[in-house]
């Protein structure tokens, strides 16, 4: 007799063959799997199957809203025996729902200008003085490499210009840079997150105590060439959730 299938078996083998795609990548690249972490983004999901994802291997979840954010991290606390599971926030971020993140994000991947920063960066440190916190926030600058203008995110040329401000934050830590690439094309893509991995290797050669070892990049339809590119972190949606989605 047979079982019968269940969202979490689709989960499982979905995530072997990401895994797959994962390793020709790496191997073209000459990387290893320590070099990539891979993220299943939840935001379409509901905390049942974010939890299968987590019992499917997924170890770092992504929301794209606040208040979803919160409300996974919450319910996913409360299942018991669920492991570890590590939520990122990726979205646009209001300065009025800065506060509803805190303590619920481990990395903040979208930090997109000079004025949030400041704003994360405040809240934060109140929270340090008071005791509350015990650590700096961790968060990536999100780049409009493209220049496409439906996006959001420092303008290259913008984050050179303000990266000392940034430097100089105190309750942030900034560990990184991350983007998105215009759909549609992998080699389009390809040239956004190389360019991306230039600024890093560019900002990281003009200010030697800045470290910018992650690269958030690559979701479900280029995720190969970001890892090829020196993505240190993809952002699976789609991919991962969808079972009738198609690896491209
Ligand atoms: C939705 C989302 C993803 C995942 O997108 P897919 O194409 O479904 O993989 C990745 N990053 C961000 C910022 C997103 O909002």
């Amino acid at each position: 007799m047979s079982m019968a299938q269940t969202y979490l078996d689709d989960l499982r083998r979905r995530r072997e063959e990401i895994l797959e795609r994962v390793d020709i990548a790496l191997g073209h690249a000459g990387r290893s799997r320590e070099d990539v972490k891979i993220m299943a983004v939840s935001k379409t999901v509901d905390i049942d199957a974010a939890a299968d994802a987590v019992r499917a291997g997924y170890t770092l979840l992504g929301e794209n809203r606040p208040q979803e954010l919160v409300r996974k991290f919450e319910g996913l606390h409360a299942i018991d025996d669920l492991p570890q599971v590590r939520l990122d926030m990726i979205g646009n971020l209001q300065k009025n729902k800065i506060n509803a993140v805190l303590g619920h994000a481990e990395v903040i991947h979208s930090i997109e200008s000079l004025d949030l920063a400041r704003a994360v960066s405040q809240r934060v440190s109140r929270r340090l003085e008071a005791g509350e916190f015990f650590a700096p926030q961790q968060v990536l600058l999100e780049v409009n490499v493209s220049g496409e203008e439906s996006k959001s995110g420092f303008a290259p040329e913008a984050l050179r210009a303000c990266i000392e401000d940034l430097m100089e934050l105190s309750g942030i830590s900034v560990r990184g840079l991350m983007t998105m690439a215009p759909r549609g094309s992998k080699e389009v893509a390809a040239k956004t997150f190389a360019g991306l991995r230039e600024l890093r290797d560019e900002l990281e050669g003009v200010y030697p105590s800045l470290t910018l070892s992650e690269l958030s990049c690559g979701m479900s339809e280029d995720f190969d060439v970001a890892i090829e590119e020196g993505s240190t972190l993809i952002r699976l949606g789609r991919v991962a959730f969808n079972p009738s989605f198609a690896l491209q």
